[in-house]
């Protein structure tokens, strides 16, 4: 059995799916070692806010870049690279694990440099003349204009955006080639310079949303258990930047504080809520990229001589774990070691069956994002202190929801009502704003997408 050259295992997935289990079991059957790709865990002293696996738990496999330091992904990328030289060298299995999702994916992907910029056309503005041409036309009618031209475009920019309506319509104008088509080339071009390391087989651990959701509640709680506050209290002496959560808390229980008791523990009772739900969004951000980022890129790898083997592995049921994820896991690595046929990717579960069928074919285009304007939280010129105006525009679904539950939104809501409420008697707007869209004026927020 010939061993594969220079390959990598790399375990990604989110929090409490048992990421770290797996890659000790396979590097103790494989002769691995252990490399993490996890930006939390390197706070050194912070073992409980981190989740570290203990020096007990490593079961004597060696284990790199813990307990090290804050890195920039460029020095993350060149630190893992030499670890994965040596581990190479020393004829062992490297295991990459973790959820920081730019840190799998500098390790996997070589960019090449000097790739072109997003939408390069290749054409400068170099004069005004067009901008000229079109001094008499509203924002709106530009906007139209471009709309029956390039849609995919128009759907990009908010009709407000003279200056980007302008350019997509001058690049039409000068080069006599779609904004949009020159945005989709740039891309597919900036893909194709991105190339895969080495031979990699990737394991994404999932679980069901629902039951993730209360696994992650419950380990907010054992982490209390477990002295959560006193290495907060640390936190925020070290990096005077606590966990945002429990700002409010560590600054109320200060011992010059003026707090009362009760409102402390009000505090904190906040601070736990407030991070389960962004621990809950974290996770939901990291699905949502290994869907449309990562396992896409990693079949963008099929037909080369370099593969990325993606698999997904079902963590919904802790009972089934060593069934499902050890198991399963351990048997496709060592087909992977030993070069041998590796299953179809499909067929380990019915779960993996699911999620690799929502697998979009292509890794997120610009032009697909559905972009959402918020009208609550964007200002016309008249209503902000330097008459600019202020638009509030969010790219695609996930950073459209966590804007909804922000506080800023949250906080503007009021304040439009109360506004609101003023204006009704001269029958004015509280949006101050030419809504461009007629369903703009009478719902909050609107896709721009389908
Ligand atoms: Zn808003």
């Amino acid at each position: 059995m010939e061993l594969i050259r220079k390959g990598l295992i790399a375990i990604t997935g989110t929090t409490g799916v048992g990421k770290s289990q797996l890659a000790i079991e396979l590097a103790r059957k494989l002769n691995g070692e252990v490399i993490n790709a996890d930006a939390l865990q390197v706070y050194k002293g912070y073992d409980i806010i981190t989740n570290k696996v203990t020096a007990e738990e490593m079961l004597g496999v060696p284990h790199h870049l813990l307990d090290f330091k804050e890195y920039t992904v460029q020095e993350f990328e060149r630190d893992a690279l030499q670890k994965i030289h040596e581990i190479h060298g020393r004829n062992r299995v490297p295991i990459l694990v973790g959820g920081t999702n730019y840190y799998i994916q500098s390790v996997m992907f070589q960019k090449e440099p000097g790739s072109p910029q997003g939408g390069s056309t290749g054409v400068q503005p170099n004069d005004h003349s067009f901008e000229q041409s079109q001094v008499d036309k509203s924002n709106q009618q530009l906007w139209e204009e471009l709309k029956s031209v390039d849609p995919i475009m128009a759907e990009n920019w908010h009709p407000n955006n003279r200056r980007k309506i302008l350019r997509s319509l001058e690049v039409l104008h000068t080069t006599g080639r779609k904004h949009s088509e020159w945005v989709a080339d740039s891309e597919e071009a900036r893909r194709k310079e991105e190339t895969l390391r080495f031979p990699t087989l990737l394991f994404w651990l999932y679980a069901d949303t629902p039951v993730l959701n209360q696994r992650i509640d419950n380990r907010v709680g054992d982490m209390i258990e477990r002295g959560l506050f006193g290495e907060l209290g640390q936190l925020a002496k070290d990096l005077s930047d606590p966990r945002a959560e429990f700002e409010a808390y560590l600054k109320a229980a200060a011992t010059d504080s003026k707090t009362s008791e009760l409102e402390c523990e009000q505090l904190k009772a906040k601070g736990i809520e407030d991070m389960k739900t962004s621990t809950r969004r974290y996770a939901k951000r990291q699905i949502t990229w290994i869907r449309n980022k990562l396992i896409p890129e990693c079949r963008s790898t099929l037909g080369k001589s370099t593969r990325a083997h993606p698999f997904v592995l079902d963590a919904t049921d802790l009972g089934q774990w060593k069934s499902e994820v050890m198991n399963k896991g351990l048997s496709i690595a060592q087909k992977f070691v030993g070069s041998a046929q590796l299953p179809e990717a499909a067929a380990v579960s019915d779960t993996a069956a699911r999620l690799l069928a929502e697998v979009k074919e292509k890794p997120n285009s610009i032009l697909a994002w559905k972009r959402h304007f918020c009208s609550v939280c964007s200002k016309s010129a008249e209503e902000t202190p330097n008459g600019v105006a202020l638009e509030v525009w969010l790219n695609g679904d996930d950073e459209y929801n966590q804007h909804m539950h922000s506080r800023q939104h949250k906080h503007n809501i009021k304040h439009r009502k109360r506004v609101s409420s003023w204006h009704k008697k001269d029958g004015d707007d509280a949006r101050g704003c030419d809504a461009p869209l007629s369903k703009r004026a009478n719902t909050n927020l609107e896709s721009t997408g389908d």
